[in-house]
């Protein structure tokens, strides 16, 4: 296994090592190390909700009332009425007729994908999709054509020079996981309307945070959502833990049917659905909860761009400070530690090569005082890096 060694080797080189950091969270904004308390800007933890009173006592019920696991998978084990509550909960606030719970956000993606696509398909993806998106193109063997970020001139390229005799799928995520901005579901969507093509949206990080109420890139467009498939997470502004698909009566019939990673899992346990569903009815009943989310993201993104910070414009809590190099983004991250700062630097194969950034995500639980003062110390760790010229 000499390979194994090489290649830590090599990636230790190329400063792209990674390794799992543990925090411990004390409350949806601070973490703890070493008996050190830090300001957390690098979680999706979006509205707080992790913390929020209801959705930890809907949890600890449903632990005590159903146990700690479910015992098996949907199909075969049964499943928990909690689940259909919380489908049903999804549908309504997606606007369409059902919803399917996945355990994990990368497993709705695969599973939906691969079940959708096959050979005899053409899958239109852009060239920043998440992971789980590209990896869901692999596994249903259709061809798959990448266009330029959020570029629909190039879509509209591919969609008229691509034969295909089968089914044409544009692919996109809402908000672009590393770089924070929104995909342009309005002009994608008339694009697969010429082109008799199937939208797959995937709002893992839109889901609470744009749109009307936090419902997610079609809302925030005004699109009508039953046109496409919508793909989330309840793992981010949510709180819990999960993905879902939400669609029509028949897609989720076909998916149960069909979506691998769905069939073949073990169910999530009653306490994460549990407090999902909780979440979602606290994001329901306070539909002004994103604006908060809003304004501190608003906050951040004007303090770090008047002091000439290189950030990738965009209008969502999602801040990427684009620093180039990998050693660059790991020294910064080392530094803003220093300042009881919690940041991701995000580093190839994450992002394509050059493109190393700082990914800083704001929640609507930070208070602006906190913010200015982060912005504070990571305009004057720029400044002594020498990513902003004095
Ligand atoms: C986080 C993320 C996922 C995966 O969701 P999990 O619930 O964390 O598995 C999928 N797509 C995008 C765009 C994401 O950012």
């Amino acid at each position: 296994m000499k390979w194994i060694k090489q290649f830590l080797t090599r990636v230790k080189e190329l400063e792209l090592y990674r390794q799992t950091i543990t925090y411990e969270p004390v409350t949806s904004t601070e973490v703890m190390v070493d008996g050190r308390k830090y300001l957390m800007l690098a979680s999706n933890n979006y509205l707080g909700l992790t913390h929020h009173p209801a959705v930890q006592a809907a949890a600890i019920e449903a632990l005590r009332k159903h146990g700690t696991g479910s015992g098996g998978a949907r199909l075969t084990t049964g499943t928990h009425p909690l689940f259909e509550e919380l489908e049903k909960r999804l549908a309504e606030f997606k606007g369409t007729e059902a919803a399917l719970i996945f355990n994990t956000g990368y497993m709705a993606n695969v599973g939906v994908i691969s079940a959708l696509a096959d050979k005899e398909d053409v899958i239109f993806s852009d060239e920043i999709n998440h992971a789980s998106i590209i990896d869901g193109c692999r596994l249903s063997k259709a061809r798959t054509f990448v266009y330029r970020h959020a570029d629909t001139h190039h879509l509209q390229e591919l969609l008229a020079n691509t034969p295909c005799q089968g089914q044409r799928f544009i692919i996109s995520d809402g908000v672009f996981s590393m770089d924070g901005d929104i995909a342009p579901l309005d002009k994608i969507t008339k694009l697969a309307e010429a082109y008799a093509a199937i939208v797959i949206v995937d709002d893992a990080h839109a889901t609470g945070v744009i749109g009307p109420g936090g419902k997610g890139t079609a809302a925030y467009f005004g699109l009508d959502s039953r046109a496409m498939v919508q793909i989330g997470t309840l793992s981010k502004a949510l709180g819990a833990e999960g993905g879902f698909v939400a669609g029509s009566h028949e897609l989720i019939d076909f998916l149960k049917n069909k979506a691998r990673s769905f069939i073949f899992s073990t169910a999530l346990s009653p306490a994460s659905i549990a407090a999902a569903l909780a979440a979602l009815k606290e994001l329901s009943s306070q539909p002004g909860m994103a604006q908060k989310l809003r304004d501190n993201a608003a906050f951040m993104r004007t303090s770090l761009v008047t002091a000439g910070l290189p950030v990738v414009e965009g209008d969502t809590p999602i801040i990427a400070l684009m620093v180039g190099e990998a050693e660059l983004a790991l020294k910064m991250t080392a530094a803003l530690k220093e300042h009881g700062i919690i940041v991701s630097a995000i580093r190839p194969p994450t992002v394509p090569q050059g493109t190393s950034r700082l990914r800083l995500t704001v929640a609507a639980g930070h208070d602006q005082a906190e913010l200015a003062a982060a912005a504070e110390k990571i305009i004057l760790t720029a400044y002594q890096l020498g990513i902003i010229a004095r």
